[in-house]
């Protein structure tokens, strides 16, 4: 399988050439058809499988950046973890400037951030949770839009006890939105989030 058999957008094999990505991953040949398709995922998938390009290539592919408002929210259980998902969308951007990409982690300037928001809404959101969660609850942030929304590290997530600012984001989604769970292990605790948002979810265990 190559990354053309996907039919992305040109901006976005463009993308794939700069950053010299010549083959779908094992992870990313199984589950971007299932993330194209629309349903909901559990992903139980490790670091270092690809999977971040799992959910971004078929974010960016759904992306109308005519439409100013947030349509994807990406959350990661750190600051560290976030930045790494903010700098491979910043790929993406690089080739398309039309597509606004926000990174909301704690520790930077809150008001700044709003001031921003306040001017135009991002396109994608990405950021920890407690950031995400403060800005929407500011009513800075609007995330109802969102179509997609990934908790990525969902395990990690928990632990840190994140889980209530996830849950949070994600009772402010408006409309029916694509839930994409990965984790590298699916705890029992996770489970009456899962069953709360997702609707019948494919399950992967990769
Ligand atoms: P991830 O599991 O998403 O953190 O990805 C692990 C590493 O593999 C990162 O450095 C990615 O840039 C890289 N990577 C992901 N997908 C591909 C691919 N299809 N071809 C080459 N490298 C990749």
């Amino acid at each position: 399988m190559k990354f053309t058999d996907f039919n992305f957008k040109d901006y976005i094999n463009q993308t794939l050439e700069n950053i010299k990505f010549e083959k779908p991953t094992e992870v990313q040949q199984k589950l971007i058809p299932i993330v194209l398709s629309g349903r909901d995922l559990v992903g139980e998938s490790k670091t270092g499988s690809g999977k971040t390009h799992t959910f971004l290539l078929p974010i960016f592919q759904n992306i109308n950046p005519e439409l100013d408002e947030v349509q994807a929210v990406i959350t990661a259980p750190s600051r560290e973890l976030a930045t790494q998902i903010y700098k491979a969308a910043q790929e993406f951007v690089k080739v398309n400037d039309k597509i606004r990409v926000s990174n909301f982690v704690g520790g930077t300037d809150k008001a700044r951030q709003i001031k921003k928001l306040e001017a135009a809404q991002p396109h994608i959101v990405i950021g920890t949770p407690g950031r995400i969660h403060d800005l929407v609850k500011s009513n800075a942030l609007v995330v109802h839009t969102a179509r997609t929304f990934v908790v990525d590290e969902a395990d990690m997530t928990l632990d840190m006890g994140f889980l209530a600012d996830v849950d949070q984001i994600a009772s402010s989604f408006g409309k029916r939105v694509q839930m994409l769970v990965f984790s590298a292990t699916i705890p029992q605790k996770l489970q009456p989030f899962l069953k709360k948002y997702l609707h019948n979810p494919v399950m992967e265990k990769i």
